[in-house]
């Protein structure tokens, strides 16, 4: 039996798969059984802990380590599509773990936001019947003892320089670091300093313990990296339990070996880490305190988006001064905004798949991530007619042919790749509304739709335009009618007998245009939200440029359409191609069947015949 490409479970040998570095890395671990001895304790925990249980069922384990201070952006995205579709594709699991660490920034709107985005985006953390959802300062006992044992083995010290001297005494990439004067106090003197720091002893900032390296080594990483500071200040999950709080560059290696991760995947600019991720997790597997092999950290480049930013720090000051109406404004490059504005999950995933893994730095053009969207969409998304400029065609002859009042019932179909999907019903009529720009008093070169008789300089006469009412009939352009200010009132057209599409003979008459209409008679009114991209740069950040400055004055312009009939029973979320348009979505804040409410989502990759 062969494979789905969207199958469940793609294996190693998965041809729709393109490989990359990190999928040879796990193959390659698969098949020397680097893991395949690892013990796992049912939970996250110590050696002794996963010592106790079996083998792990889990032949990797990788993890998505969000810190929950703002929403997941589509960098974010790449990052969760790839370490879940690893653990996915390889029969393993991905864990989901708040990198809650750092008190002063994080909140549960957050957690919630990121568990729900996660989840939308189609992963699970479920496995074995375990939901594998952790947050990283119940760690916090653990990676305390880490550091008494770090200390009692010589491997740190607490360092009671002013920050000023520890920055001098640093050195720099020309010039080795200068040992601390505290750097040869013994264990005990350490060992009773440092619980004098975790007693709350000492003032915010007054100490710290470092790791004892190598004041000289070429990786300032390595300079006796800090390891744990003082700072009041009340945490989320522990409360005012602790006073000192483990760094980032301590905490994550030590959150990976407890929960047993193999695949510590993060973006390039923690490669300078990974000397101190490595040293760490050594010194604490010798003194027996985690399990050996050690998860090993790999980097990627992160996703760079032209015409985005993914800063979170930024994104929070655009929300925050009111530039969009909040982290779900469909502008926004938030996975809510993104699933607001109309996006799929299915699309984000697939353009994850486009963009693959590397270990270079690059900009990705946002039209792939616009032509990821297009190509899921195309052949699920139902069609429907919508006029977003509106302006009146009126059928002078429709009387005479057809009676006065009457409507002729047609139909199109709901999605024209997929029969399946039946049909829907439009009906046409005397008055239908058409878009503003498909009439021309007198036609530019090329354009095929609407226009009235013309007269030519040589004195030759040229009749009205014919186009198809895609759907309906073919009608000719009589004429149009324009108020005082000369705007567009009315178009003028009489209809072509025997040209209804689907009827015999109805491609007897030859026409170059085909143009979208609704009829007066059933439109539904609607405000529709035509979005364009939030910045004009291609690259608004970079190079520390203000990216307030090249803030986009269109991105969002609000028009008031007419719709097809058939668009009245949409519901929030549901997503359409308005015909010629692009795709669009009922929105999902404010989309109300009395009020009908759509986001453009994309525009379509072709613009309409002419
Ligand atoms: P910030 O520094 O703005 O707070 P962050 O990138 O550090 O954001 P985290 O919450 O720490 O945000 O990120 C969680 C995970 O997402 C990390 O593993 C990180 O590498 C990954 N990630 C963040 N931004 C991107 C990006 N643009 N492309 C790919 N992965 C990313
Ligand atoms: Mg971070």
């Amino acid at each position: 039996m062969s494979s789905a490409p969207h199958g469940p479970a793609a294996t190693a040998a998965d041809p729709h798969k393109p490989s990359n570095f990190l999928r040879q890395i796990i193959e390659n671990d698969l098949a020397q059984g680097t893991y395949a001895e690892r013990h796992w304790g049912g939970s996250p925990g110590d050696a002794a802990h996963h010592a106790q249980g079996p083998l792990d069922p889990a032949p990797v384990r990788l993890r998505f380590p969000p810190e929950p201070n703002g929403y997941l952006h589509v960098g974010h995205a790449k990052s969760i599509c790839l370490n879940f579709g690893l653990a996915r594709d390889y029969g393993g699991v991905c864990h989901l773990r708040f990198d809650d660490t750092n008190p002063e920034k994080e909140d549960t709107e957050y957690v919630d936001s990121i568990i729900d985005s996660v989840r939308w985006l189609g992963f699970s953390w479920d496995a074995d019947g375990t939901a594998h959802l952790y947050q990283a300062s119940d760690y916090f006992d653990f990676m305390y003892r880490a550091a008494e044992y770090l200390v009692q083995a010589g491997h740190a010290y607490v360092d009671e320089q002013s920050a000023d001297e520890m920055r001098a005494n640093r050195g720099d990439f020309g010039k080795p670091g200068t040992d601390s004067p505290f750097r040869t106090r013994t264990p005990d003197e350490n060992l009773a300093r440092l619980r004098e720091m975790r007693d709350g002893k000492l003032a915010d900032g007054a100490a710290v313990l470092r790791a004892k390296i190598d004041m000289a080594s070429p990786n300032i990483n390595m300079r006796d990296p800090a390891i744990y500071r003082i700072r009041r200040a009340t945490h989320h999950n522990t409360g005012d339990r602790w006073c000192i709080y483990p760094m980032y560059t301590y905490a994550h290696p030590i959150e990976d070996a407890l929960e047993q991760i193999t695949h510590s995947v993060c973006t390039l600019e923690f490669e300078d880490q990974r000397p101190f991720y490595d040293w760490l997790l050594e010194r604490l597997a010798e003194g027996g305190l985690l399990q050996a092999p050690p998860p090993r950290q790999y980097e990627f480049a992160r996703l760079n988006l032209t015409y985005v930013i993914t800063s979170k720090r930024k994104l929070a000051q655009l929300v925050n001064e009111g530039r969009v109406s909040g982290w779900d404004d469909p502008r926004m490059p938030t996975i809510v905004g993104l699933r607001r504005r109309g996006y799929t999950a299915e699309a984000i995933q697939l353009f994850a798949e486009r963009i693959g893994v590397t270990k270079s730095d690059s900009w990705i053009d946002y039209s792939t991530l616009e032509g990821s969207l297009r190509d899921t969409l195309d052949a699920t998304a139902e069609r429907a007619m919508a006029v977003l400029d509106p302006v009146k065609l009126v059928i002078t002859n429709w009387d005479a042919l057809h009676g006065a009042g009457t409507l002729d019932d047609c139909s199109a179909p709901v999605n024209p790749h997929d029969p399946a999907q039946g049909k829907r019903a439009l009906r046409f009529g005397k008055e239908l509304w058409i878009e503003r720009t498909d009439y021309e008093d007198v036609p530019p070169k090329g354009f095929f739709r609407l226009y009235p008789p013309q007269t030519a300089a040589d004195g030759t006469a040229k009749p009205g335009n014919r186009v198809r009412l895609k759907y309906g009939h073919v009608v000719q352009c009589t004429g149009a009618v324009r108020d005082a200010d000369g705007r567009l009132t009315e178009v003028h057209a009489e209809l072509v007998p025997d040209t209804k599409s689907g009827t015999p003979g109805a491609d007897a008459i030859k026409v170059k245009g085909v143009i979208t209409w609704v009829g007066v008679h059933e439109a539904v009114p609607a405000e529709v939200r035509l979005y364009e991209r939030l910045f004009s740069d291609p690259q608004p950040d970079a190079g520390g440029k203000d990216f307030l400055s090249s803030l986009n004055p269109d991105s969002l312009r609000t028009v008031q359409a007419y719709l097809e009939p058939s668009l009245a029973q949409a519901t929030p979320d549901q997503r359409f191609q308005f015909e010629r348009h692009g795709y669009f979505v009922a929105d999902r804040r404010d989309h109300q069947a009395t009020r009908p409410v759509f986001n453009r989502t994309t525009s379509l990759k072709d613009s309409w015949g002419k």
